[in-house]
């Protein structure tokens, strides 16, 4: 029996599907989202951002009926790193998934997986940065395990920890600031790594229609976004 609720439903369903065709058939190639993020960053870094954001009445009327977002952006919740401030972009550009230490669980990965299947969206960055404290909390709970930490956050330090483990059996164990800074390169590859190979959905859209995963590391001194991970050469 079809319920009031099952029509609406389907009604909203073939209207999205409709969008889908029109956005897929626009959307700009990963090469492409890139090579606009690294010019929205170089604007934010410097200090003449915002010229081309488009934030105003008109451009919310215009994004009412639909979105296209030409990025996805995974990133640390830290209050220090907003993705759309610092790629300078406006209302509707990116499609951002906001968690402590930038951790893919599966949420996340169904975030991601729904923006790129629904919008066409070929570009996936996963968003650190430097003195990450969710991958410093992750050291920390290593180094001292009596420390006791909440069962939600010890969620987020256990998908943290499988990646910056290994660093504590090297030299960087005795330099608190290198380990840090190896610690947050190595969980973002880490989460990228997941992202290409922990959903069936991303690894089709990698190999059949061009979706890009890349690592990058912004800087919370210089406000520089280094794209470290993933990323094709010649780009
Ligand atoms: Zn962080």
């Amino acid at each position: 029996m079809t319920t009031v609720s099952d029509r609406t439903w389907t009604a909203r369903s073939s209207s999205a599907d409709r969008q889908t065709d029109k956005d897929e058939a626009s959307m700009i190639s990963a090469r492409e989202a890139l090579e606009r993020l690294r010019e929205g960053n170089h604007r934010f870094v410097s200090d003449v951002g915002s010229r081309e954001v488009v934030t105003g009445q008109t451009r919310r009327s215009e994004l009412a009926s639909g979105q296209q977002p030409f990025a996805i952006i995974l990133g640390c919740s830290d209050s220090r790193v907003p993705a759309e401030i610092v790629f300078d972009q406006g209302l509707g550009d990116l499609f951002v998934i906001r968690v402590a230490g930038n951790i893919v669980a599966p949420p996340q990965i169904g975030s991601v997986e729904f923006a790129a299947a629904r919008f066409g969206t070929r570009l996936v960055v996963v968003l650190g940065h430097s003195r990450c404290g969710a991958v410093s909390a992750t050291l920390e709970s290593l180094l001292q395990p009596t420390h006791s930490h909440s069962r939600n956050l010890l969620s987020i330090i256990e998908r943290i920890r499988p990646s910056v483990e290994p660093l504590l059996a090297t030299e960087l164990r005795h330099d608190p600031d290198a380990l840090v800074q190896h610690a947050v390169r190595a969980n973002i590859r880490s989460s990228a790594t997941h992202l290409r190979h922990e959903s069936d959905v991303l690894r089709q859209l990698i190999h059949r229609d061009g979706l890009l995963v890349v690592g990058a590391e912004y800087s919370l001194e210089t406000g520089f976004v280094d794209f470290f991970d993933g990323v094709p050469t010649a780009v």
